[in-house]
């Protein structure tokens, strides 16, 4: 129970007390001997207590005053404290070296936002990417990066989607911002050049509207020939027939993707529609059911509902071509004898439409990749039917650049909704 400093201190105390006692009989003044004593004992033990103080005053350092009994070992605990403290702290002053090393060698950027979105700490990436000097720290980032998309996006402070736009130093570069809230509503932003990747993007957006468009020309002539053959079926070989055919289709399915590929690449390269364009949705949406009829779609029960002046807002051909790939598909993937119901409405000032079929469904896993460019769902009547994989990526791309967004539910055996939402438009001030 008792520590070996407190039992030697007992022990002093106990001899001091003997000698006390016995010296007061021998002099004859016990108390005045015992008080004296005790008195010079408590003096001792404040001067051990004042040179333990002024060590702790003076940080500590070295060795404690030397000392025994009770404060001996206090001074020896506080001492092996201090030194684990050191240990502490230059470990921590390591790591904090180590983390400065990792991102100063990083090539993406870093900004601390404190919680008024002023600048707080920056690596040499960011200073370089935005420009920033020594003497911003403490200003607001969008004083300094003042792109209207980088403003709302720090304003919003939501930090879902990350936002691109070019370097306020230098209008080759593209950056793309991220942010993430930690601490106490702190922001750690992180700012990438992607200039490469956009450029990468871009001949591959060129590559592929190139091909698409110079493809046309030699399809439209065979086209052309395969007409005129098919036209002259007595003057064909009756062995070739069949060849003739089967040209003919897969010119046809040739003939479709390059279509949708052109499209897609307009949609990808052509600078965003304003959305200024009203456009009235019933007779687009009549107009796109009867087409649907008249392809085959008789043999589906084709349903209309929508309101007479419902308006969308955005560039007409582009919707038209989102909603009538959505009908077209209904018709197409299910079997004869389908509902297929188009509907539109509006709630609270955002315009949807939604094409409902009764028809096979798509499996979930499916449903996360149908608007991949080329997916189709495996054992299903694409092939047969010819798609081209590419409608569901067309209608994203159009309504995407129409403020709407694309919903899927489906289920297998019963059927499937594909609904376009829009964002309200914005009103003008
Ligand atoms: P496709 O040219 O094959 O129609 P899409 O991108 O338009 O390509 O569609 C992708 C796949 O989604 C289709 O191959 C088909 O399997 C499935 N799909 C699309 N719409 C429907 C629907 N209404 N019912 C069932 N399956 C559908």
């Amino acid at each position: 129970m008792f520590t070996p400093g407190l039992r030697s201190e007992l022990q002093r105390i106990a001899l001091l007390a003997v000698l006390l006692v016995a010296a007061g009989y021998f002099n004859g003044y016990s108390l005045l001997t015992l008080i004296a004593g005790g008195s010079l004992y408590m003096l001792w033990t404040l001067h051990r207590i004042h040179r333990l103080n002024r060590w702790l005053a003076l940080g500590g350092r070295d060795f404690p005053p030397p000392a025994s009994g009770v404060w001996g070992e206090v001074s020896d605990h506080l001492y092996r404290l201090r030194q684990r403290n050191t240990r502490h702290r230059q470990d921590h002053l390591n790591l904090l070296a180590r983390i400065r090393r990792i991102t100063d060698a990083l090539d993406e950027g870093i900004v601390i936002l404190d919680a008024d979105r002023a600048l707080e700490w920056w690596n040499p990436a960011a200073a370089k990417l935005l420009s920033l000097q020594r003497g911003d720290e403490g200003a607001p980032i969008i004083n300094l990066v003042r792109a209207p998309a980088f403003v709302a996006f720090i304003r919003a402070g939501l930090f879902t989607e990350p936002v691109e736009l070019e370097a306020p130093s230098d209008p080759n570069l593209v950056l793309q911002f991220s942010a993430n809230h930690f601490g106490n509503n702190e922001v750690a932003l992180v700012v990438q050049d992607i200039s490469r990747l956009r450029h990468l993007e871009q001949m591959r957006k060129e590559f592929v509207a190139n091909i698409s468009h110079e493809l046309r020309t030699p399809l439209t002539v065979l086209t052309g020939y395969l007409e005129t053959l098919g036209d002259s079926d007595a003057e064909v070989p009756a062995s070739w027939r069949q060849a003739l055919g089967q040209m003919s289709e897969q010119t046809r399915r040739l003939t479709l993707l390059t279509e949708d590929l052109v499209t897609l690449s307009q949609l990808e390269s052509t600078a965003l529609p304003a959305r200024t364009e009203p456009v009235p949705l019933k007779p687009l949406l009549g107009g796109i059911v009867e087409n649907a009829r008249a392809l085959g779609g008789s043999a589906h029960h084709l349903e209309l509902d929508c309101p007479d002046a419902l308006i969308a807002q955005g560039a007409a051909r582009e919707l038209h071509s989102a909603f009538a790939n959505l009908v077209y598909n209904a018709v197409k993937h299910n079997p004869q004898g389908c509902t297929i119901r188009v509907r539109a409405g509006s709630d609270n000032g955002r315009v949807w439409v939604e094409v409902t079929d009764n028809g096979v469904g798509i499996d979930a896993r499916h449903l996360p990749r149908l608007t991949e460019r080329f997916y189709r769902v495996e054992g299903s009547r694409a092939s047969a039917s010819g798609g081209t994989g590419l409608g569901l990526a067309i209608v994203k791309h159009s309504l995407l650049r129409n403020g709407g967004h694309l919903e899927i539910r489906s289920t297998p055996g019963k059927g499937s909704t594909f609904r376009c939402a829009f964002e309200p438009v914005p009103t003008r001030c």
